[in-house]
């Protein structure tokens, strides 16, 4: 019988996992990926840090390792570390200290980052490795996820690797967002522990200071970006955030896969959060959840009728909420409903508080995280509006699809990649695109998109075409397994050449050394000869 084959190993390193801790599309990722991975045939483990406030709340989390000691500069700081096993097999592991991680943000508050960023997630990165030999856990591939585990590709290659139980481990790093690279002051350092020709420009130095995203970039064996435009994107000066030459430099371990949607949490057939369930064969529901909707934020169910516009997002300058902005007055004069849910900087959430106060009857702004209301949103609302200036993926115009939520985005990333125009001819395309980022094409897409929501079966098409889309998790797990597969070959073959070189240069080594006392006995025995023959 021939031998069943060893599930491959891999751990991730996540800073934020869904439904422990979420401020965005990363934990998103972190809470499927992973079992999607184990559903074909992968043993996965996710090391995460330990927010006490959302992770204690949690049941069932245990104690794995008491005093796990890991560097940090010249210190040895203890971490406690928890556990919990979920449905799907995949443990995640929790590092605990509380100087760092009991917080009330994850990375900073409303006014700015943390100041101790980089303390916090060196230490992180560092325990993710220091961890894996006290659980007995030795992965094939380590797969790190943005800037605050950028560290842990560096890690591997300049202070674990040298090591018999790492020499055989991959790493993957994935870029979900490279505006936010981990860039602090040269200072520090020295506080990773890493070598000290490493801080130069072919490794994380970056302008003078540390950059954690270059760090993962140039270590890694492979990176990923979540979704294929995207990785061309970001090797280009418009959207590599200067980060494109070490990228174009690198492009051959880049590669672009799209990330998947988990339709346990989204799909309107089995929302628990929405008024009423519904499906492609059946919209009934539909209209159900868009009066609850309409009630919840407080909007006239006059609306009923009219287009209602969401948007679910943080409010970052990523996201086009200037141009938004530039339209609204406009967009308004349409008898349009608008509905937006999100938190982030003061001055988008100062333009939308006042756009709800001049218009209270068509503009609901919701300035809070709150994951109920945005599956509402997603159910009741006619159209979404994602106008991004940049996408690396975006989620939620995929799930906005399965709800039959029509998206209106900007042709970038992810945007670009799952949102195939609407033409009406042919009945083709799942929604609005426009390509220039400025007020003028957005416009034409709106108008676009408010001109086919009066003809109701063109509007039905676009509906149910969007419907039908499949976006789930396996596709691309199995990419991601591909490119594991490869990384741990590639690594393995490395391994063995390094033995080999070893093995010849100490063969070569003791060979030189018998050579070499050959020689000196030689020489003596001559010499011996030459003193007998003069005398
Ligand atoms: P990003 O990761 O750039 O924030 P994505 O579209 O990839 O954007 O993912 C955003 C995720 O965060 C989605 O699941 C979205 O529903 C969620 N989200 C963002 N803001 C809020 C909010 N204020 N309340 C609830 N969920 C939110």
């Amino acid at each position: 019988m021939a031998k069943k084959k060893a599930p491959l190993r891999v751990l991730m390193a996540f800073s934020e996992v869904a439904p422990f801790a979420k401020t965005g599309g990363l934990a998103d990722v972190a809470g499927a990926l992973p079992s999607a991975l184990s559903e074909v045939g992968c043993d996965v483990r996710i090391v995460m840090p330990f927010y006490n406030r959302f992770i204690e709340k949690i049941a069932g989390v245990k104690l794995a390792v008491e005093n796990l000691l890991v560097p940090l500069g010249s210190q040895v700081l203890a971490a406690d570390v928890y556990y919990v096993r979920l449905d799907d097999g995949v443990v995640v592991y929790c590092v605990r200290r509380d100087e760092f991680f009991d917080r009330s943000y994850l990375y900073g508050t409303p006014k700015g980052d943390y100041f101790d960023n980089f303390q916090r997630f060196t230490y992180f990165s560092r325990a993710v490795l220091a961890l894996c030999p006290e659980v007995e856990f030795k992965p094939n591939v380590v797969h790190a996820h943005d800037w605050q585990s950028g560290l842990v590709p560096a890690y591997l290659k300049h202070l674990y690797g040298h090591d018999e139980y790492w020499a055989e481990t991959a790493s993957i790093f994935t870029i979900h967002n490279i505006a936010y690279q981990g860039q602090f002051a040269p200072e520090l350092f020295p506080l990773t522990g890493l070598p000290a020709d490493f801080f130069s420009m072919d490794g994380m130095e970056f302008w003078g200071g540390i950059n954690f995203m270059k760090a993962a970039i140039v270590c890694a064996d492979v990176i990923t970006t979540v979704s294929p435009r995207y990785s061309d994107e970001i090797q280009t000066k418009e959207y590599g955030q200067g980060l494109e030459g070490v990228l174009q430099t690198n492009r051959s371990k880049l590669y672009g896969i799209l990330n998947g949607a988990d339709y346990k949490e989204w799909s309107p057939e089995t929302d628990p959060y929405i008024a009423a369930n519904y499906s492609r064969h059946n919209l009934e529901g539909k209209r159900i959840c868009k009066l609850d909707l309409l009630r919840e934020v407080k909007l006239p169910e006059r609306l009923m009728n009219r287009p209602l516009l969401g948007a679910i997002s943080r409010l970052a300058d990523q996201k086009g909420f200037d141009l938004l902005a530039a339209v609204l007055d406009k967009l308004v004069d349409e008898d349009i409903g608008l509905v937006i849910l999100g938190i982030g900087d003061d001055k988008y959430q100062r333009m939308l508080t006042d756009a709800a106060k001049r218009y209270p009857d068509k503009v609901s702004v919701q300035l809070k995280f709150d994951e109920r209301l945005a599956h509402k949103i997603e159910a009741g609302a006619d159209m979404f509006l994602m106008p991004s200036r940049y996408e690396p993926c975006g989620l939620n115009q995929i799930y906005s699809l399965r709800y039959g939520t029509v998206p209106i985005v900007r042709g970038t990333g992810g945007l670009y990649d799952t949102i195939k125009p609407f033409r009406e001819a042919r009945g083709e395309g799942v929604g609005f695109r426009f390509d220039k980022y400025d007020p003028d094409s957005f416009w034409r897409a709106l108008m676009e998109a408010l001109t086919i929501f009066s003809q109701h079966e063109a509007w039905r098409q676009i509906m149910q075409n969007g419907m039908s889309m499949d976006f789930s998790w396996e596709s691309s797990a199995l990419e991601y397994l591909a490119l594991y597969e490869k990384a741990w070959a590639g690594k393995q073959r490395e391994a063995v050449r390094e033995k080999t070189e070893h093995s010849e240069q100490s063969a070569a080594g003791s060979r030189k050394r018998a050579a070499g006392s050959r020689k000196k006995t030689e020489d003596r025995r001559r010499k011996t000869e030459d003193k007998s023959n003069k005398h």
